[in-house]
């Protein structure tokens, strides 16, 4: 049977949008993000039919589900899917890791760039990829459709949408990134990445630079229009679609070794991509108990789930003048100040306010109420019931920087095993859960979202006291190997100048056209 699914906005201005739209516009017109119109139910005995299937069998499987074989041939997707994960190293993709305490740690860093955004952008870069050259067939270069990606990254995203995006015919992709501010091994990883179509753009200033020149190039219509501008952020329908394969590759691999199995799944959560995908699997009906968030010190999500206000700054202990910053943490990659992907569950939650007798358009306006209070004041606070509603879906745990590290120490003491500082946040919460009454017979999985080689100062923070404990040998994998020596390209593009961006782009974009032809 072939999926129906159709994609709308969260806020209602627009509908019936094919998967292809919106993958390719990324966040809709009317400023919301792109929903399904159903959530698909699986199908019929699907435990046994699908405990066999290799990961990217797995995959196809469920992107069938949200995808209409009208808009991608069952053929096409099967080849895309092989190829997306293709580039992982593990022969399981996605491998469990039994500690000796019980958890099952799920290992999501076995992709080119080591962290768990290979799982999204190695399949999101193929898509693009896939649905241009569709596009243009073999008409001539000038007359070609051409995407310029154009993205700020902090670290992990960067390098996973480069290593997505990377010689991809009829794609350009310009990352910009603060000078001298992303880790080492990051930098590296982006900047030795020589195919012509990536562009590596360091900027004099911090992260929030980079974004703001982002949003200004995407704001400038004229630009915009000129050079089809597009976006891998972490808001890309296609991103949560492909994650929701590994909760139920790892729902499927314990439910092999016992058929009884009670999984509960606890994630290390920022712009709230990773567990979203969760919640899809859950209501498609995977077998599993609340989803655990588990963040740092920028605890927006976790103020909720306790307050029922969303907002930016924490105004519990009273009110807050001055500028609102994200924390800087040992876990980078989750320092937000708002979680982007939360509209969408947000929508869930509105919807069911309105359920069962109203329809989805109510939805949209509660939504679209809420986000422009959240806009204007930076907070909003939904009803009692609401947070109820939300409490049966999620369950939080804050994790702050000493505890951050500490967990690394201990789970090296127990296990030698390196947690990096993204899973350690979610370990430490994992063990909180456990220890609560009724847990007795869950069996927990932790993600872990990087290859603790990437962060290597607050792994060696963690770890440099321990006897025998060399990051060289034990932690750095055979691919850093002489990565910081390799050939590098980067452009310096100076003070945070828009002018400045625009005329790198169109140089570059020029430079590419001649080599092409
Ligand atoms: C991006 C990232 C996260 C956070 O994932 P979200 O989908 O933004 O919640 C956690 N850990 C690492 C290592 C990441 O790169």
């Amino acid at each position: 049977m072939s999926s129906q699914v159709t994609y709308q906005s969260t806020r209602g201005g627009s509908s019936n949008f094919s998967f292809e739209d919106a993958v390719l516009k990324g966040l809709a017109n009317d400023g919301g993000l792109f929903i399904p119109s159903e959530i698909p139910k699986l199908p019929e005995g699907w435990k046994e039919k699908w405990s066999s299937l290799s990961f990217p069998e797995l995959a196809y499987e469920i992107m069938s589900l949200y995808i209409p074989r009208s808009e991608i041939s069952a053929e096409e997707l099967k080849d895309l899917a092989a190829r997306s994960y293709a580039t992982f190293r593990h022969p399981e993709t996605t491998p469990l890791k039994k500690l000796n305490n019980g958890i099952n740690v799920l290992e999501l860093f076995h992709g080119p760039t080591f962290a768990f955004k290979d799982v999204a952008l190695q399949f999101l870069g193929n898509l693009f990829e896939f649905f241009l050259t569709r596009k243009n067939g073999d008409k001539p270069e000038e007359e070609r459709d051409h995407l310029t990606v154009v993205g700020a990254t902090s670290g992990d995203t960067g390098s996973a949408a480069i290593y997505g995006l990377r010689g991809k015919k009829d794609v350009s992709v310009f990352i910009l990134f603060p000078e001298g501010r992303v880790s080492p091994v990051q930098e590296a990883q982006m900047t030795t990445v020589t195919d012509p179509n990536v562009h590596c753009v360091t900027v004099a200033g911090v992260f929030d630079d980079c974004q703001d020149l982002v949003k200004q190039v995407f704001g400038d219509a004229e630009f915009n229009r000129k050079h089809h501008v597009g976006a891998v952020n972490s808001i890309n329908w296609a991103r949560i679609l492909a994650q929701i394969t590994y909760y139920f590759y790892a729902y499927l691999s314990l439910y092999k070794q016992n058929k009884d199995v009670k999984v509960r799944f606890v994630v290390p959560t920022g712009n709230f991509g990773d567990i979203l995908a969760g919640y899809y699997a859950k209501e498609m009906g995977l077998p599993t108990e609340k989803l655990v968030i588990a963040t740092n010190e920028n605890d927006i999500l976790d103020r909720f789930f306790h307050t029922g206000r969303y907002e930016k700054a924490d105004t519990s202990k009273g009110p807050v003048t001055g500028p609102v910053c994200a924390k800087e943490t040992y876990s980078p990659a989750m320092d937000i100040l708002v979680s982007s992907n939360f509209e969408r569950y947000l929508w869930y939650l509105a919807r069911q306010q309105v359920a069962p007798n109203h329809t989805d358009s109510e939805a949209c306006e509660i939504l679209a109420k809420w986000m422009n209070e959240f806009k204007t004041n930076g907070s909003v606070a939904v009803r009692p019931e609401v947070l109820d509603a939300a409490r049966k879906d999620f369950v939080s745990e804050r994790v702050d920087n000493e505890t951050t590290i500490a967990t690394i120490k201990k789970v090296y003491e127990t296990d030698k095993y390196v947690l990096d500082p993204h899973t350690a946040v979610g370990v430490e919460a994992t063990t909180r859960r456990m220890k609560e009454a009724g847990a007795e017979g869950t069996t927990f999985v932790s993600l872990s979202t990087a290859h603790p080689a990437k962060f290597d100062a607050a792994v060696n923070l963690a770890l440099s006291s321990f006897e025998g404990y060399n990051f060289e040998t034990q932690v750095m994998p055979r691919e850093f190997h002489g990565l910081k020596d390799a050939e590098r390209r980067v452009i310096f593009s100076g003070a945070p100048r828009i002018e400045v961006i625009k005329q790198i782009v169109e140089i570059n974009l020029e430079r590419e056209k001649k080599m092409t032809v």
